[in-house]
């Protein structure tokens, strides 16, 4: 018979990770992944590398959960300690592993690299555990049977880690413990609307409790929602999840730019490529980073024709052909100046569509009629500029980052008229 209740305990184990020096993603991960098969996590922890405190750590893990999984300690360098805690703890010897050896060997000769001798260190498994190849590395995943208690051991680089996670030990728990329920989200992504707003309108999913239920995240100038079904299948809780999603896409309308993965540049790419538009862009306050955005997307080459960052006035009137006495009248900051950058890039392009900003990123350069996070963003296209105020607060990287999103969600509202 199979258990009902399965729970899990990660160890995260690496003394930079007490330091502070690294994010523990590893646990983010492991959970998320863990969730999904509905295994219930018990706990997370952080031990440095050290055998005995890992050894504690263990057994006061293995006293509670029914899985133990430990990320990183498996390379093969003296402060890798996890395996020989794992073996101390379950009184079981390392063993070599002729078949891991051979593949540890192969990774080297195929990168015509030198082996060190401490790398067969990583070789050795424990007595009766299950080596899972690791395909981007050389320290190998490890499953031990421990009695009623299953020791799954993964390397830390998280690189490592994914693969042998996905592919190997979440089929494995999954055969072991059945199926059982899962859970299960979805992330509904807006932008422009305030967090505020946002929580008003839809307050009556934000109550909801039980199998599903909804949250807010925000972050500059981007809202998600996310609903989270817990169901005995992926369909139920895909239904469950689908049910509550019609319902905020009715309310929330065209701000929803996307879902899960989706970034407004990306949708913005979509877009672009459908209708065949080039786009050009001309940057003052943030700096090139809304090309930036905008060029991580692969392909971004079929539309993106150029864009120029012009922070100085000479600038500006040089590469955009902005009329000085235009800037002397009405600053560099305004609307009239960022009307005509858009223009100029345009038409110097022969772009489809052009944007550009001029804003006072800050904590300097504010004055009492234009104060810091003012900003103008103005979209160029054939017979019409349009050109919006903001007023954005914050620190110097935030604002910049809301105006690159102001400008891209601009673009996206454009493009789906
Ligand atoms: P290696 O063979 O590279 O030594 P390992 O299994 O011994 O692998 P560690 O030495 O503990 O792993 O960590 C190697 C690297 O992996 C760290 O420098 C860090 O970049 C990353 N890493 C380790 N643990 C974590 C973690 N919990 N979250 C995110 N990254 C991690
Ligand atoms: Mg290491």
């Amino acid at each position: 018979m199979k258990p009902n209740n399965v729970s899990a305990e990660i160890i995260a184990v690496g003394s930079e990770l007490l330091l502070g020096q690294i994010v523990n993603t590893n646990a983010a991960y492991i959970s998320t992944k863990l969730s999904e098969i509905g295994i219930d996590l018990f706990r997370q922890s952080v031990v440095g590398d050290n055998p005995e405190r890992l050894t504690v750590a263990l057994k006061d893990a293995l006293s509670k959960s029914d899985i133990v999984i430990t990320s990183g300690g498996l390379g093969p360098t003296v402060d890798d300690i996890t395996m020989a805690a794992i073996a101390s703890t379950v009184s079981r010897p390392l063993i070599l592993d002729e078949e891991i050896w051979k593949s540890i060997k192969d990774f080297f000769k195929k990168r015509r690299l030198k082996m060190p001798h401490y790398v067969s260190k990583q070789a050795h498994v424990l007595e009766g555990a299950l080596a899972i190849k690791n395909p981007v590395g050389t320290a190998p995943g490890v499953i031990i049977e421990y009695g009623k208690k299953t020791i799954i051991a993964l390397p830390g680089p998280p690189r490592e880690l994914k693969p042998i996670l996905e592919k190997s030990v979440i089929p494995y728990l999954r055969k072991k413990f059945g199926k059982r329920s899962i859970i299960l989200t979805r992330s509904i992504r807006t932008a422009g609307l305030p967090e505020s707003y946002v929580n008003k309108k839809i307050r009556k999913f934000l109550m909801m409790s039980g199998q599903v239920t909804a949250g807010i995240y925000s972050r500059p100038n981007e809202v998600d929602i996310k609903i989270t079904a817990k169901a005995v299948d992926k369909k139920r809780a895909t239904a469950k999840i689908k049910k509550v999603e019609k319902n905020i896409l009715s309310i929330l309308g065209k701000a929803v730019f996307g879902f899960d993965g989706d970034t407004l540049e990306l949708i913005v790419g979509k877009e672009l490529t459908k209708k065949h538009m080039t786009l050009s862009i001309a940057e003052s306050c943030t700096g090139g980073l809304i090309s930036s955005r905008i060029t991580n997307i692969s392909g971004s080459s079929k539309y993106l024709d150029r864009s120029i960052i012009t922070y100085s006035d000479r600038s500006k009137i040089k590469e955009l052909g902005v009329k000085k006495d235009l800037i002397a009248r009405h600053g560099a900051v305004s609307r009239p100046v960022a009307v005509a950058m858009a223009k100029g890039i345009r038409g110097r392009s022969g772009s489809d569509v052009a944007l550009a900003v001029t804003g006072i990123a800050g904590p300097s350069g504010g004055t009492e009629e234009k104060p810091v996070g003012l900003v103008y963003i103005a979209l160029a296209k054939q017979g019409n500029v349009r050109c919006v105020e903001r007023r954005y607060i914050g620190n110097r990287t935030d604002i910049k980052y809301q105006v690159s999103s102001a400008a891209l969600e601009l673009l996206r509202k454009e493009l789906l008229k």
